[in-house]
C-alpha cells in the first residue's frame, strides 16, 4: 500500500500531529493491506459521497476507504552527512510514496525552536536541502560510473547518462528532482534509484490555536504559500494540537467544536485529502444493500485492475464491469432509475476507471 511521510524539524508539531492520526485513526482489521507498525497511522479517507451513497441505498454497513500515513523521525540539519539519525531517517523516507513536511506556524516562547527563532522558510530550505545533497551524492556516484562505462561506447550507459547530468546539474543548483523536466524514457532509466526529492511533497503549516480561524494575519503562513506556490506544492493549515484533542470526539460533537472555532472543515481532513491526491490516489464505490464502500486505487487503473483490489478472483475472472458515474446516481435516486435512464453503461477490460465511478464487476467463478 502507499504511504505517505510526515517529516519536520523537531519541535515543529509531528508527533502532536501524528498522535492525532493515530487516535482519529482506522480499525487495522477493517484494512488488511494495512501494515502494523508504531510508526504508522492509518486514516479513513473523509468523503461526503460515501454518506449520500448510504442515504440512497440504506445497507446494512459502510465502510470508507483508508490509506497510510509513516512518521518519520528527526531530521536535523547535516542528516545527508549522517548526523541524528541520519541516513537511517533518510532510508525512511525512501520508502515512502510522497511527502508532508510540516512546518512550523505558530510562536510560542516556551516551546524552543531547533534553530533559535521561528522562521519556516529557513526550515523548510534545511530540510529540503538535506534531502537534495542525498540525492546529489546517489546522483554523483552513479554517474561517476555510468560516465566510464559510457567512454566505452556502452549503449544503456550513455543512454543514462543524460538523466544524470540533469539531476545533478539541478542537485548542485538547489533544486530537486521532482523540478526536472525528464522523457518517459529518462525517467525510467534513474526510477530505481528512488530518489527522496522525486518524491511529490505538500507542506503542512501547523498554527496555534488563536490562528487557526483566520491565518490571514500569520505572515509565516504566508511566507509558506509564497515559497510553496514557486515549487508547485500544496499548503494544508492545521493547528496540531486541536486536531489531537479533536481526534478523541465523536463525529457530531467534532462538528460542534469546529462550529465552536469557527472553521469549516478540520486542517487533519484536508490534509488526507490533498495527500491521497499528493499519492495519485482515487475512490471508486460498491454500493450493495448489505454493504456501501469506497475502495482505493491507483489513478490510471483499468477495471480488471480496480476489481482485483476488492478480491483476485474478481480480476482473473473479470468479465465486465456496470458502471455508473457518482452525480449520474445521485441524480437519477436510485440505481433502477439510472438504469432507465440508460446512465449505467457496461464496461469491458480496457475501461479506465473514473474517481467516484460506482461499480459492479461480473465476473466468472
Ligand atoms: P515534533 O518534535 O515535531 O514531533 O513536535 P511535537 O509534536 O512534539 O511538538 C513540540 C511542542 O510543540 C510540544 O510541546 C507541542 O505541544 C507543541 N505544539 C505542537 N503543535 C502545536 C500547536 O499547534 N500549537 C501550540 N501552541 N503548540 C503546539
Amino acid at each position: 500500500a502507499l504511504t505517505a511521510g510526515i517529516v519536520g524539524l523537531p519541535n515543529v508539531g509531528k508527533s502532536t500531529l501524528f498522535n492525532a492520526i493515530t487516535k482519529a485513526g482506522a480499525e487495522a482489521a477493517n484494512y488488511p493491506f494495512c501494515t502494523i507498525d508504531p510508526n504508522v497511522g492509518i486514516v479513513e479517507v473523509p468523503d461526503e459521497r460515501l454518506n449520500k451513497l448510504t442515504e440512497l441505498v440504506d445497507p446494512k454497513k459502510t465502510v470508507p476507504t483508508a490509506f497510510e500515513f509513516t512518521d518519520i523521525a528527526g531530521i536535523v540539519e547535516g542528516a545527508s552527512k549522517g548526523e541524528g539519525l541520519g541516513n537511517k531517517f533518510l532510508s525512511h523516507i525512501r520508502e515512502v510514496d510522497a511527502i508532508c513536511q510540516v512546518v512550523r506556524c505558530f510562536a510560542d516562547e516556551n516551546i524552543t525552536h531547533v534553530s533559535g527563532k521561528v522562521d519556516p522558510l529557513s526550515d523548510i530550505e534545511v530540510i529540503n536541502l538535506e534531502l537534495i545533497l542525498a540525492d546529489l551524492e546517489s546522483v554523483s556516484k552513479r554517474l561517476e560510473r555510468v560516465t566510464k562505462m559510457a567512454k566505452q561506447k556502452d549503449k544503456d550507459a550513455m543512454a543514462e547518462e543524460i538523466p544524470l547530468t540533469k539531476l545533478k546539474e539541478a542537485f548542485e543548483e538547489g533544486n530537486p528532482a521532482r523540478s526536472v523536466e525528464l522523457s518517459k524514457e529518462e525517467f525510467e532509466l534513474i526510477r530505481g534509484m528512488h530518489l527522496l526529492t522525486i518524491k511529490p511533497m505538500l507542506y503542512v503549516a501547523n498554527v496555534s490555536e488563536d490562528e487557526i480561524a483566520d491565518v490571514s494575519n500569520n505572515e509565516y503562513v504566508q511566507k509558506v504559500r509564497d515559497f510553496a506556490k514557486e515549487d508547485g506544492a500544496e499548503v494544508i493549515v492545521v493547528c496540531a494540537k486541536i486536531e489531537e484533542e479533536m481526534a478523541e470526539l465523536e463525529d457530531d460533537e467534532k462538528e460542534m467544536f469546529l462550529e465552536e472555532l469557527g472553521i469549516e472543515e478540520s486542517g487533519l481532513d484536508q490534509l488526507i485529502r490533498a495527500t491521497y491526491d499528493l499519492l495519485g490516489l482515487a475512490t471508486y464505490f460498491t454500493a450493495g444493500v448489505q454493504e456501501v464502500r469506497a475502495w482505493t486505487f491507483r489513478k490510471g487503473m483499468k477495471a480488471p485492475q480496480c476489481a482485483g483490489i476488492i478480491h483476485t478472483d474478481f480480476e482473473k475472472g473479470f468479465i465486465r464491469a456496470e458502471t455508473v458515474a457518482y452525480d449520474d446516481l445521485l441524480e437519477a435516486g436510485s440505481m433502477t432509475a439510472a438504469k432507465e435512464a440508460g446512465k449505467v453503461r457496461l464496461e469491458g477490460k480496457e475501461y479506465e476507471v473514473k474517481d467516484g465511478d460506482v461499480m459492479l464487476f461480473r465476473f466468472n467463478v
